[in-house]
């Protein structure tokens, strides 16, 4: 694994989930741990060649990709884990995140370790704004992917923002990001879209110091998502059949995994458009229909 500096202390880990390291003294913070043990090792060994001793892993968010590598890491060096409350349960119970996905115990295809991290033992709850103990880091909430995500600006203006935005690639291929609260995901991108750093860094995407083009891509695509729900309910339509129908649109190739993503994603969307008044469910004939102006 490469160690890139990002600036001054900072430093980053390219990969398939771009992992954060700031170090003081010899002393590094690692941020997110990767997909796996594998992950995990690879980090280990890029640290000791740079003979940096790890103190913390600050974990973005409980999603299996970033805290994959936790277990080994924590095993081989017994460092602290921080994250906040929520993310915190997922990450000591990792079993939670196909369970949420899916609304029930998950069963064999959708309990690898794609969705199900190994254990590890959170140490410290951050809250999601501030410093984070006394790293120096700042934690920064970006709610809308997960359940309550955080990004992490270092003293150098680099800003780890975890997977508050998506790549075109990611998004010309499923046509929409993993999004839990689309309500929160748009004040996330608004905020974004204002934010400053020397280097933003999101977990899935190329840094870049100019994020504005990445913003509105990732807008554009949950706003298009967003229409396309409504459309489909201009005819009372269940979840599975606006499921249904995204998938076809987009051309997805379904498998349980990836079922129970979109799954989350057309739900977010329903609780979304619901609170705003534009569509509301009913039931006729035992299923849960959506439409518009409905009483
Ligand atoms: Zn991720």
């Amino acid at each position: 694994m490469d160690m890139v500096n990002a600036s001054g202390s900072s430093w980053y880990i390219p990969g398939p989930t771009n992992l954060g390291v700031h170090v003081r003294d010899g002393r590094a913070v690692l941020i997110d741990s990767g997909n796996d043990e594998s992950a995990g090792r690879k980090i280990l060994k890029a640290l000791e060649e740079k003979e940096w001793s790890l103190d913390l892993i600050v974990n973005t968010h409980s999603n299996a990709d970033h805290i994959g590598g936790n277990t080994l890491i924590q095993k081989r060096t017994g460092c602290r884990i921080a994250a906040t409350r929520a993310e915190s349960a997922f990450i000591e119970e990792p079993w939670l995140e196909p369970a949420l996905l899916w609304g029930a115990a998950g069963f064999g295809a959708i309990t690898g370790k794609f969705l199900k991290a190994q254990p590890s033992k959170v140490t410290d709850i951050i809250t999601s704004s501030g410093p984070v103990l006394n790293t120096g880091l700042e934690a920064v909430p970006l709610p809308g992917h997960f359940l309550d995500m955080v990004g992490l600006r270092t003293p150098d203006g680099v800003f780890f923002i975890a997977d508050s935005l998506f790549p075109p690639a990611i998004l010309d291929k499923y046509g929409m990001a993993v999004c839990f609260d689309v309500a929160a995901q748009l004040k996330t991108l608004e905020y974004l879209g204002k934010a400053e750093a020397i280097l933003f860094i999101p977990s899935h995407a190329e840094p870049s110091s100019e994020i504005g083009p990445l913003v509105k891509r990732n807008k554009d695509a949950l706003e298009m998502v967003r229409d396309r729900v409504l459309k489909i309910c201009a005819a009372p339509a269940s979840r599975e059949d606006i499921l249904a129908d995204l998938a076809v649109f987009f051309d997805l190739s379904l498998n349980p995994a990836q079922y129970i993503l979109t799954h989350i994603t057309v739900s977010a969307h329903l609780s979304y458009l619901a609170d705003q008044g534009a569509l509301q469910p009913f039931f006729e004939k035992g299923r849960m229909l959506w439409g518009q102006g409905l009483k």
